[in-house]
C-alpha cells in the first residue's frame, strides 16, 4: 500500500541527529521553558526573517493566542469581526469564536483554493478588525492589493501559516507577510514534531510580549499574573526535534516540488483538474497536492482498491459543522463545490519514482 504520508520514513531521515538531541533533553532534567525552546525560537526568527517567535502548544493555540493578545491590548473586543476564508480548516474559525469574535466568511478562488482577495472589501464592516488569511495547502495568498486594503481600513492581517512554512512571496517568507502569524508543527505538517507544537511570529514587540505571557498563565514573572492566560507551551523535547528538522525544511520542500512537477507532467486524465503552478515556484510548498474531479468518491475508492491511500481536505466546510448551528444556513457555492470535488494525493519528501509512477498510471487508467 502506498501511504498518504509515511511519517516514520520522514523522521527516520534524521534518526541519529534527533535521537541525540532527545537524549540530551532527557538527561538534562529540564523539560519546559528552557534552552531548546530558546534555540528553536531564535532559529525560527532567523529562518522567517521576523523579529519575534514564541513557541506554543499547537497551531490552534497559536491563532487563539494572537487574537487574545490583540484583545488584551485593546485592539479588538468581543463581538468584533474577523474575515476568514469559508473553506479553511476549522481551527481558523475556532480560534476566532473561542475569543468571542465573529468569523465573517469569504469565498475562495476556485483556481488557488485561497481566499478571493477581490471579495474581501465587500465583507468589511465598522466592526471588522482583522483579515485572517490561510495559505491553504501550502500556497501563499498575498498581494499589494490586500496590504493596501488592510491599511485603508486599519485592519490587522493575521496569517494562518499552519500549512505553508517555507513558502515565500516576493522574497518574504509566510509568517512575515502580515502583522502576526500562527504556525502548526502537527506531525503531518511540512515541519512536523513528534506530537503537538506550534508558534507565533510577529514583528510587533508588544504583541509578542503579550502572547508569551498569555501562553504561560498570563504571567511574565513567576506567580505574578497580569492576564487570565492559558497553559500553552512548546516543550523542550518537541523544540529539540523541530530545531533539527528546521535545517532540512528547504531541501524537503524542494523534494515536494519535484514530486509535484512529476505529477503535473504525467497526470493526463481528462476529468481531473490539476492544481495550478504559481509563476514563482517559491510561492507553494505543497503541504498537500489537491486535485478536483466530479466523481471524487469513485476515484478515491478506485485508488484505495489499487493500494493508494488518499485523503479529503476537507469533506465538510466549517460552517456546515454541527459545532456551528448559527452558521449552518450560510451558503457558499464555490466552497461547497471544492468540498465535494477535492482529493489529496500522496506528497512528501520521501516518495520514490516507483510509487509516483504507480499512482500516475493508476489515475490515468481510471474508467
Ligand atoms: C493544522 C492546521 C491548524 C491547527 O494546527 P494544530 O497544530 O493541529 O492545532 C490550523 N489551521 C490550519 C489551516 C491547519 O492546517
Amino acid at each position: 500500500m502506498i501511504k498518504f504520508l509515511d511519517l516514520q520514513k520522514i523522521n527516520l531521515l534524521h534518526q541519529q541527529e534527533i535521537e541525540a538531541r532527545l537524549l540530551k533533553v532527557f538527561r538534562s532534567g529540564w523539560y519546559l521553558l528552557g534552552d531548546e525552546v530558546k534555540q528553536f525560537e531564535a532559529n525560527l526568527v532567523q529562518y522567517i526573517g521576523c523579529k519575534n517567535a514564541i513557541g506554543v502548544a499547537n497551531g490552534l493555540d497559536a491563532l487563539r493566542l494572537i487574537l487574545k493578545a490583540y484583545m488584551e491590548l485593546g485592539i479588538m473586543q468581543e463581538g468584533d469581526e474577523v474575515i476568514v476564508p469559508a473553506n479553511t480548516y476549522i481551527a481558523s474559525i475556532l480560534a476566532i469564536t473561542d475569543n468571542r469574535l465573529v468569523p465573517v466568511l469569504v469565498e475562495p478562488d476556485i483556481d488557488t483554493y485561497n481566499i478571493d482577495i477581490s471579495k474581501i472589501e465587500a465583507a468589511i464592516t465598522a466592526k471588522t478588525r482583522a483579515i485572517m488569511i490561510v495559505h491553504l495547502y501550502g500556497r501563499v495568498v498575498f498581494s499589494e492589493e490586500l496590504k493596501a486594503l488592510a491599511q485603508k481600513h486599519g485592519l490587522k492581517i493575521i496569517e494562518d501559516n499552519a500549512q505553508a512554512i517555507g513558502a515565500e512571496w516576493n522574497g518574504i517568507k509566510t509568517g512575515n507577510l502580515g502583522h502576526a502569524s500562527g504556525f502548526s508543527f502537527y506531525p503531518g505538517k511540512n515541519l512536523g514534531a513528534l506530537g503537538d507544537g506550534g508558534a507565533v511570529t510577529t514583528n510587533d514587540d508588544a504583541l509578542a510580549k503579550t502572547v508569551r505571557a498569555l501562553a504561560n498563565y498570563g504571567s511574565e514573572e513567576k506567580y505574578v499574573n497580569r492576564y487570565r492566560g492559558l497553559n500553552s507551551r512548546l516543550d523542550e523535547i518537541q523544540a529539540a526535534v523541530l530545531d533539527v528538522k528546521l535545517q532540512y525544511l528547504d531541501a524537503e520542500n524542494e523534494k515536494r516540488r519535484d514530486v509535484v512537477n512529476y505529477y503535473l507532467e504525467n497526470i493526463t486524465h481528462p476529468e481531473i483538474v490539476l492544481p495550478w503552478l504559481p509563476d514563482n515556484e517559491r510561492e507553494h510548498v505543497w503541504h498537500l497536492f489537491v486535485i478536483r474531479t466530479k466523481d471524487r468518491d469513485g476515484l478515491q475508492q478506485y485508488l484505495k482498491e489499487n493500494g493508494i491511500q488518499t485523503l479529503i481536505h476537507y469533506p465538510i466546510p466549517p460552517y456546515k459543522q454541527e459545532a456551528y448551528p448559527e452558521l449552518n444556513n450560510l451558503s457558499f457555492p464555490i466552497t461547497e463545490k471544492i468540498h465535494e470535488e477535492v482529493l489529496s494525493l500522496p506528497v512528501s519528501p520521501v516518495m520514490n519514482k516507483e510509487e509516483l509512477q504507480k499512482i500516475i498510471e493508476t489515475i490515468n487508467s481510471y474508467k
